[in-house]
């Protein structure tokens, strides 16, 4: 069985390469550079050859991006689309955020469809940016919400992330519906993901996005007050991972969107987390009474769906935040 992982330098996709490979599939990864493809080789010794292999998607904006990446022989039975931008040095919100997020879906669909009719399954990376109304929390999230941006609301810089996940999910069910291909799509839709980071791929200026507050907080930068918590809900990156995995595994997660979300937190929370598991970092950390921005729980979660379907257990938040902080020790934070 042959799988097609976009965006294999990231750190969710990190997780989701070791999976793969847990389960024997012959696994490609796209990357944008040389440099990157050899660093996930060259992390994988013991993995023999041909079983892990990369080629390169410079930019999965432009058109007929994955035309080439998508032809393989033997063919590719499934494709995990992760690659997208998540990061908030917005220059042009369409050029850098929703272009490749949008542009980056529909064109690997239309690369599948068109040049690699043995996929029978494509499983989207979205987020819960795509199920999130943020003016008017429902009392239940689960799979049926929808971020009701509007394209113009998108266009503002602190709401372009959002709005890129949004439209690109969207554009992908309308791609299933409209051009009716020969494979389904399922959609992996998180909260802020949170874990170990991959040390082959990671140093700590260029960390992922989720991971970021974890190390800021370890770094001292918040020993005074911690900054807003955003949304208060957490997954572990192994648990997204094993879903994304599980997802072309389990013959029913086809037409599915998946909330995998493990449960409430809070920038305290984390800071309070990691005065019990790390105590030699007390003197980085803002004081043990520093407010606690958590309102309480102003909506119910639901990730039946993703335990039911999927079978995922979701790992606690003391065992994530020490993995994530040991995880950055190594690499000198
Ligand atoms: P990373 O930034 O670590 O990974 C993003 C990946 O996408 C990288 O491999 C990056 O390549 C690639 N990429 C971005 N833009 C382009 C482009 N224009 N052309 C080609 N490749 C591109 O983030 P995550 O692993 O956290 O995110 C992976 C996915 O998960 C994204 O779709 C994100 O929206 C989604 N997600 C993440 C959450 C989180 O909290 N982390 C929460 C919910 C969803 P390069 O490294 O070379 O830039």
């Amino acid at each position: 069985v042959k799988v097609l992982l976009t965006g294999g330098s990231g750190f969710i996709a990190a997780h989701i390469v070791e999976i793969l490979l847990q389960n024997n599939f012959d696994t490609v990864v796209t990357v944008r550079s040389e440099e990157k493809g050899k660093r996930i080789i060259d992390a994988h010794p013991d993995i023999p050859k041909g079983k892990l292999s990369y080629v390169i998607v410079k930019d999965v904006a432009e058109d007929g991006a994955f035309d080439e990446a998508v032809k393989s022989d033997p063919p590719f039975d499934y494709v995990l689309h992760t690659a997208s931008p998540f990061h908030f040095n917005v220059g042009d919100p369409v050029k850098d955020f929703l272009d490749p997020a949008i542009k980056g879906t529909t064109g690997i669909l239309k690369a599948i469809k068109a040049y690699a009719p043995s996929v029978k399954r494509v499983v989207v990376t979205s987020s819960f940016a795509a199920i999130i109304n943020s003016k008017q929390h429902p009392k239940l999230y689960n799979e049926t919400v929808w971020n009701p941006i509007l394209w113009e609301e998108a266009l503002d810089h602190a709401n372009v992330y959002r709005g890129s996940k949004t439209f690109a999910e969207k554009a992908a069910w309308d791609f299933v519906e409209k051009e009716k291909p020969n494979f389904d799509i399922s959609t992996i839709n998180p909260p802020l993901v949170l874990g170990p980071i991959v040390h082959y791929l990671n140093s700590l200026d260029s960390l992922n996005t989720s991971n970021q507050r974890v190390r800021d907080l370890i770094q001292g930068k918040f020993k005074e007050s911690l900054p807003p918590t955003g949304t208060f809900i957490w997954v572990d990156v192994r648990d997204v991972a094993l879903a994304h995995v599980q997802a072309i595994k389990v013959q029913g997660a086809g037409g599915q969107r998946f909330f995998v979300v493990a449960d409430y937190f809070s920038n305290k929370k984390i800071a309070d987390t990691v005065r019990e598991t790390h105590p030699q970092l007390e003197s980085k950390l803002p004081p043990a009474d520093v407010a606690d921005d958590f309102p309480g729980k102003i909506f119910q979660i639901d990730n039946s769906n993703s335990k039911q379907i999927l079978g995922i257990e979701y790992r606690p938040f003391k065992e994530t935040i020490s993995d994530t902080v040991d995880s950055l020790l190594e690499v000198g934070a």
